[in-house]
């Protein structure tokens, strides 16, 4: 018999109705036995999501306004109160509330703000299934560098296997500092993988609002073909390039398993949805390209010097500029004589992109050094690239067509991706394109 985590997303969670689709789901196959969940999300457009109501209330506390603080948090009182009475069920949650209150006032911190959503959320999931509710600080812990730490899996195993069915509140575990901390926005996703990987599920289902992934943006091409199967890598690639249905990070702790994850739609549950699996069973001669995505807000910083090629340290010189101010980048495409750094925007407020630009200029005297500072990153992904020849010539002129001037290049060396710059305002363009390309 098979073993199933499920993880429910904040649509999922929304109120009292959706609450009640997720336990029909769970009830419906005996093999659904752990659930994760997420705080409520958006109702309809336009609604906030619990956990923005509660990084509001962090902000408020840090901000030293106690009414701002308690005008929020009494509509997070109100939402989950509502859903108390929508599923008929005492849960204690004014007591809940009360309780929680006083420790945000009292200086718990802004990731425990943060994680109360999806600790609320996992209380009332567990009173509706009438299964217990375990803590996800029983068993997740970061270290001391905030990274999650390996022991969470033994841990997880341990505490889990007491219980033939659990709920666990997703989003948060415990830092090194035994205090409450969460993962990245979005991150209840990795919950569900840690949790999957600790009971050796056969499988992890995602329930979210969508029925799986789709070859690109279905606000950009309308109707896009859906995709059926993705392999961990392609997935990691689309999701960290913006295709925003599973968090990027949710398939490490599965993927050393090999635990097929499933992205379901809880309001149509008879869908197939996507199946993201270690290898693909599809023909990579079938399909050229899987998926297309994109993403907005880079900035790449270009430096050009003649015989580059022969001048040792160069490339190192120039990392270490940004390492000092503790950035990353995300690409790092090279010539002879030039050099990119593709660098998130969100690195480069408050003027540091000029510092960084004459630090480096300092170190290694370039002939030319120069930033594109609106700049969008689309990458076209399949593992059927490496095995069809004429990819790339493929997509460039589709590009070129399309009149789309591609300021940056770079082919990941598993020939799994082709990465390509444009201005921001050409990245929808850019994403059709190759998307008429390869898929019409
Ligand atoms: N509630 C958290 C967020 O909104 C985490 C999650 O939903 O996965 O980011």
């Amino acid at each position: 018999m098979g073993l199933k985590v499920c993880k429910f997303g904040g649509t999922s969670m929304a109120d009292g109705s959706t609450i009640q689709r997720g336990a029909a789901i769970v009830k419906s196959d005996a093999e659904r036995r752990y659930v994760v969940v997420s705080a409520p999300g958006k109702r309809f457009s336009g609604d906030i999501k619990v956990t923005d109501l509660l990084y509001q209330c962090a902000d408020a506390l840090e901000a030293g306004e106690q009414a701002a603080f308690k005008t929020t948090f009494d509509k997070i009182r109100v939402r989950f109160l509502n859903i108390e009475t929508e599923l008929g069920k005492d849960i204690g949650m004014q007591a809940g509330l009360d309780r929680v209150e006083a420790e945000m006032l009292a200086g718990a911190g802004r990731d425990y703000c943060a994680s109360r959503g999806e600790y609320f959320a996992g209380l009332i999931m567990a009173a509706v299934l009438d299964i217990p509710f375990v803590d996800a600080t029983e068993f997740i812990r970061f270290d001391k560098d905030g990274v999650l730490d390996s022991v969470t899996f033994e841990l997880g195993a341990q505490v889990l296997s007491q219980y033939k069915s659990a709920v666990i509140p997703g989003f948060y575990g415990l830092g090194a500092d035994g205090k409450v901390k969460t993962f990245s926005r979005g991150g209840g996703d990795i919950s569900g993988s840690i949790v999957a990987r600790a009971v050796s599920a056969t499988l992890y289902e995602n329930w979210t609002d969508v029925s799986g992934f789709y070859a690109c943006d279905p606000r950009i091409v309308t109707s896009p073909r859906w995709i059926s199967e993705l392999t961990y890598q392609e997935l990691r690639e689309l999701s960290y390039m913006g295709a925003n249905v599973l968090h990027s990070e949710s398939i490490f702790p599965v993927r050393s398993a090999g635990i097929p994850i499933r992205i379901c739609n809880t309001f149509r549950p008879e869908d197939a949805g996507t199946y993201i699996v270690k290898r693909s069973t599809r023909d990579v001669g079938e399909t050229v390209v899987t998926g297309v995505a994109g993403k907005k807000g880079f900035t790449s910083i270009t430096l050009e010097k003649s015989m580059m090629n022969l001048e040792v340290g160069f490339v190192g010189k120039v990392l270490s500029v940004i390492g000092k101010y503790g950035i990353s980048f995300e690409h790092l495409p090279s010539g002879i004589d030039t050099m990119s750094l593709v660098i998130d925007n969100e690195f480069l407020k408050d003027g540091i992109l000029e510092v960084l630009m004459a630090e480096m200029q300092e170190a290694v005297h370039p002939d030319r050094i120069y930033a594109h500072e609106d700049i969008a990153l689309v990458a076209t992904v399949g593992h059927g690239m490496a095995k069809n020849v004429g990819t790339s010539a493929r997509l460039f002129k589709a590009l070129s067509d399309a009149h789309i001037n591609v300021n940056m290049i770079d082919q990941g060396s598993s020939e799994l991706n082709i990465i390509v710059g444009v201005e921001s305002a050409d990245c929808a363009a850019c994403i059709q394109a190759i998307y008429n390309e390869f898929f019409n």
